[in-house]
C-alpha cells in the first residue's frame, strides 16, 4: 500500500517570550493512498501545527516527515516551494481566492509557477469546476458567488495539479450547516474518486464521523479514537 504521508515522532516546540511552548510531543502518523484521516482537538491544541507541518509550511522541531517518498526538509526553498505545487493541495477556512479573477481563472493559479497556465489547463480547469457542481459559474468572480461556491471553488483549485496529498484545516468552519455538510461530503467524495490521501482538520462531529480514521490530539500526540 503507498502511503504518500508518513510522520514519525514529530516535534514543534515554539520559542515564545514566555519561554518554550511544546506543541506536539512526539506524532507518528500514516496515510495511504485513499485514506481518510480526521484531526480533532480543542482550539490550541496544535492541529494547525500539525497540518502547516505536513503542509511543508513549517517545519518540524524534531522527527521525520515524508512525503510521496521525499523527505521535503531537505530540498531547498525552490525546489521545496516546487514540490509543494506538484504534490499537495491545500483547502483553509477562507478560500484564498483572488477576487480580481474568475472561478476558472482562481483554479488555474497553480499552474503559474509552472508555466503552464495554457489551454489544456484551462480545460481542466473548467472540468474540475464543474465536477465540484460549478459547471455554470466558470466566468463569475468570487464576488459573485455564495460562501459554499467559492469553497468549491478552493477544492477545484487545490486539486488543479493532481496532488496525491489533499490537506484542509477547518474547511467548513465559515459555512452555514447545509453548505458545510457539502463541502465534507464533496471532500470525501473526491478523496475516494481520484485515490488521495486526505488529511482534515476540522471542529465539525458530524463531519469527522464520517472519516475512516478519527484522531485526537491531545497535549502534543494523537490519541486513535
Ligand atoms: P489549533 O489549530 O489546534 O487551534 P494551533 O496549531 O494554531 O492550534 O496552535 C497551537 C498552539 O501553538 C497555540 O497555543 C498557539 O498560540 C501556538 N502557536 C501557533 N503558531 C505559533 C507561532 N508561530 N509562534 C508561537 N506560538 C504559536
Ligand atoms: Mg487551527
Amino acid at each position: 500500500m503507498t502511503k504518500p504521508i508518513l510522520v514519525n515522532d514529530l516535534t514543534k516546540t515554539f520559542e515564545t517570550p514566555a519561554g518554550a511552548l511544546n506543541v506536539l510531543d512526539g506524532i507518528s502518523i500514516e496515510v495511504a493512498i485513499g485514506e481518510s484521516l480526521v484531526v480533532v482537538g480543542p482550539s490550541g491544541s496544535g492541529k494547525s501545527t500539525f497540518l502547516h507541518i505536513v503542509g511543508t509550511l513549517d517545519e518540524p522541531t524534531s522527527g521525520t516527515v515524508r512525503l510521496s517518498g521525499q523527505n521535503p526538509f531537505d530540498l531547498d526553498e525552490p525546489r521545496l516551494a516546487e514540490f509543494r505545487n506538484r504534490n499537495i493541495g491545500f483547502v483553509f477556512q477562507e478560500h484564498h481566492l483572488l477576487p480580481q479573477l474568475t472561478a476558472r481563472e482562481n483554479v488555474l493559479i497553480p499552474r503559474v509557477p509552472r508555466g503552464d497556465a495554457d489551454e489544456a489547463a484551462a480545460k481542466r480547469a473548467g472540468e474540475l469546476l464543474e465536477r465540484v457542481g460549478l459547471g455554470q459559474r466558470l466566468d463569475h468572480r468570487p464576488g459573485h458567488l455564495s460562501g459554499g461556491e467559492r469553497q468549491r471553488v478552493a477544492v477545484a483549485r487545490a486539486l488543479m495539479n493532481e496532488p496525491k496529498i489533499l490537506l484542509a484545516d477547518e474547511p467548513t468552519g465559515s459555512l452555514d450547516k447545509v453548505n458545510a455538510d457539502a463541502i465534507g461530503e464533496l471532500l470525501l467524495e473526491l478523496h475516494r474518486e481520484y485515490q488521495l490521501a486526505l488529511v482534515c482538520v476540522t471542529h465539525n462531529d458530524e463531519l469527522a464521523a464520517r472519516f475512516g480514521r478519527l484522531v485526537r490530539l491531545d497535549t502534543g500526540r494523537f490519541v486513535e479514537l
